[in-house]
């Protein structure tokens, strides 16, 4: 199987600032309100050809045309019905594939809106952190998604369900904190009133816990949302789990999280993954009571999802309203998520590793390789 080099490919024209785009038009000694134009064109009206910007000249529209593309993925397939969650599978320029996730209706877990389209997007190919229970890392790390690739999942699936999105979460395939400057341009992006228009408010940003990098972001003037992948609540079981954790501990990703409550006026969300007895015990529970309460985070208790190849399994339902019980005695939020449809959105990264290992671009012995890993800690 032969992938075309990155290298070679035009980098796609949405994930071009604004600020960006006046410097090169500036470059290319055009007038600076050329850059309104073409904003225009590439976020409101979507052309899908350079031809089609009638105000610009053609001189104009043939440099555009050799510097950017206006698509860089191809659909590829799509999971799930119009009233339930919907897997977008979209086919990158170097023949890679990123998954897109769209649920509707989310009850008002991340940002005010319900009855609202949440999109769930990926920020990269695979991915480094090699969490044991989830399948976005279970062929490792292939590249990050550039910031045009990250704008254009939305633009993608807003056009093909023609509706708008209400909610961004930065949940799908990947680490959003380790592709942080590609990330900062796709937020800029979605978020410009010359670009998507997407409420800061109205996007969260989930991460493995990248300490340093959530301090980055709370110095970021937009005000988006941050959840943490928590699935731990002390070092040991954190670290049986997350390898990330040996590199950040709690005590410095709670320091970090204590900065981002000093800048933002927002809550916090933890996610936490209940796998029976791994991290589902009422100590447990205690532990995450504790560490959530002076940061003021929400509880998000999501049983666990199965991933093929992967041994864990989720918590009986009575282990898991007890860990809930536990939580609200000690006056934290915490919601307990059983709905299936957010199952998919949760395990993202599946459909992608199918797509993939049945074109042989991926190795198919890894993710039996790392059964035994799940099943050596279980
Ligand atoms: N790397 C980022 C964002 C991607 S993961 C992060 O770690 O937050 C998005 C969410 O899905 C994370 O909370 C992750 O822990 C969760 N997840 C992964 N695999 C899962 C599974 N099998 N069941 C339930 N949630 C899962």
């Amino acid at each position: 199987m032969t992938l075309d080099t990155p290298s070679k490919a035009k980098p796609p024209i949405l994930g071009l600032t604004q600020t960006r785009l006046v410097e090169l038009l500036k470059e290319w000694l055009e007038p600076s309100y050329r850059a309104a134009q073409i904003l225009d064109w590439v976020f409101k009206r979507r052309v899908l050809s350079f031809d089609k910007m009638s105000n610009l000249s053609r001189g104009l529209r043939a440099k555009l045309e050799e510097h950017f593309t206006l698509r860089s993925m191809t659909y590829s397939s799509v999971t799930g019905s119009h009233d339930t969650t919907r897997k977008f599978l979209f086919k990158l320029h170097d023949g890679r594939y990123v998954e897109t996730v769209l649920i509707p209706a989310n009850p008002s877990l991340y940002g005010e809106a319900s009855d609202r389209l949440t999109l769930c997007v990926s920020s990269q190919v695979g991915c480094a952190y090699d969490c044991k229970f989830c399948a976005s890392g279970l062929a490792g790390f292939t590249r990050n998604l550039t910031a045009g690739e990250i704008v254009e999942q939305i633009v993608q699936v807003e056009d093909l369900v023609k509706d708008r999105i209400d909610n961004l979460v930065f949940m799908g395939m990947g680490e959003p904190l380790a592709n942080f400057t590609n990330l900062l341009h796709a937020i800029e992006c979605l978020n410009a009133s010359w670009g998507v228009g997407i409420g800061a408010r109205h996007m969260t940003v989930s991460t493995s816990g990248l300490a340093p990098n959530i301090k980055k972001l709370a110095d970021f003037p937009l005000q988006v949302r941050l959840a943490i992948s928590l699935h731990g609540a002390s070092n040991e079981v954190r670290e049986k789990i997350m390898p990330v954790n040996r590199k950040h501990q709690l005590e410095e990703l709670f320091a970090a999280l204590a900065y981002w409550n000093s800048k933002r006026n927002q809550r916090l969300t933890f996610e936490f993954i209940l796998i029976a007895g791994v991290n589902d015990s009422l100590d447990q529970a205690r532990l995450l009571a504790k560490a959530a309460k002076p940061l003021l985070a929400k509880v998000n208790l999501i049983p666990y999802n199965t991933v093929e190849g992967l041994a864990w399994e989720r918590p009986s339902e009575e282990q898991q309203d007890a860990f809930q019980a536990v939580l609200l005695n000690a006056g934290v939020t915490a919601t307990l998520r059983r709905e299936k449809g957010h199952d998919i959105a949760a395990a993202c990264g599946q459909l992608r590793l199918k797509q993939e290992t049945e074109e042989g671009i991926i190795d198919s012995l890894i993710p039996a390789k790392r059964i035994t890993i799940g099943a050596g800690l279980a």
